[in-house]
């Protein structure tokens, strides 16, 4: 299975932002430390480029290529894009996105889109793929909003529209703040279904209406949200039958979290992220995996929690 990957993801910020940044290098080590994948710039380095390690674990971090402005054109405004590279925002907009402006911002915004679209041409190919970093669901088409600059998973959809790849996305978005921009992108487009499940008092206080939204009330637990996602997936294959399935495996449902005001336990979201590959792998559809949020006090079961939903998706993977 391929997971994408880049050292572009851990923008340097300011002292004192609230963002864990370092979650993404954190998690590319554990996953290296613990022999699940090799590290493709290791394999560039090495003399023998095939080695034992790339023999045994067959998993491999890829280097995602940069998204394009007119992959981007897909589900953003051309202006907004434009504005977006070029550091044309305005103050209020930059102030939405919630990270200051800088090259290395875009460069990372590109990269991550990149990387969704390079796991979703991977899931094509292998029935699962993964971006270590992505869930950028709060860029609107016209600005970014919530650390989100584009929209990964919608830009991808429309990317493997484009080229022929599929017809029909479905996003299945279990971060816990609503995917308020995803939902405003894919209106009006029949082509991509978007599901939320979500907290209902949480960021972003004005939703917007996907096709299909739980909004949870404040402490859920591990059962009733497993129910709730059960009955949810059951009744959405009986609405829409997806090419491709973007999955949005957000860590801020985790009790510990100091966003989420749910409490599901690490058990919890291992049960989540295997419900949710488990009934897509059932029927063949393939499904590319993003990380989304998550802002625990300890970074480390930040990690714990997406270093597990890697260990699903090569799980349910092909390869
Ligand atoms: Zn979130």
């Amino acid at each position: 299975m391929k997971l994408f990957y880049t050292d572009i993801f851990e923008l340097p910020l300011p002292d004192k932002h609230r963002f864990p940044m370092s979650k993404y290098r954190l998690l590319r080590e554990r996953i290296v430390s613990e022999g699940i994948a090799v590290d493709a710039r290791k394999l560039l380095e090495s003399a023998e480029p095939l080695c034992d390690s790339f023999h045994s674990t067959q998993h491999m971090l890829v280097i995602p290529d940069a998204a394009t402005d007119d992959e981007l054109h897909l589900a953003h405004n051309p202006l907004y894009v434009q504005n977006a590279v070029s550091g044309l925002l305005e103050q209020k907009e930059i102030k939405r996105i919630g990270f200051p402006w800088s090259d290395e911002l875009i460069e990372r915004s590109r990269r991550s889109t990149g990387a969704t679209i390079g796991a979703a041409r991977a899931a094509i190919v292998d029935g699962c793929a993964v971006n270590l970093a992505g869930g950028t669901h709060h860029a609107f088409p016209d600005c970014g909003e919530g650390y989100c600059v584009f929209n990964d998973s919608c830009v991808a959809a429309r990317v493997m529209q484009e080229e022929g790849l599929i017809s029909n996305a479905l996003i299945v978005d279990c971060d816990v703040h609503q995917g308020n921009g995803t939902a405003a992108i894919a209106k009006n487009d029949p082509s991509l279904f978007c599901f939320s499940i979500h907290n209902q008092k949480n960021f972003p206080f004005r939703k917007m209406d996907s096709d299909f939204d739980i909004g949870l009330a404040d402490d859920v637990e591990d059962a009733e949200y497993l129910d709730k996602l059960a009955d949810a997936l059951e009744k959405i294959s009986h609405r829409f039958s997806p090419d491709i399935v973007f999955y949005v495996s957000g860590a801020d449902p985790f009790a510990g979290d100091s966003l989420g005001r749910l409490q599901l336990s690490k058990t919890g979201l291992r049960q989540r992220d295997e419900m949710v590959l488990r009934s897509f792998r059932e029927e063949n559809i393939p499904v590319a995996v993003s990380m989304a949020g998550g802002y625990a006090k300890n970074v480390e079961d930040i990690v714990d929690i997406h270093f597990s939903t890697v260990q699903t998706a090569i799980r349910f993977s092909r390869k």
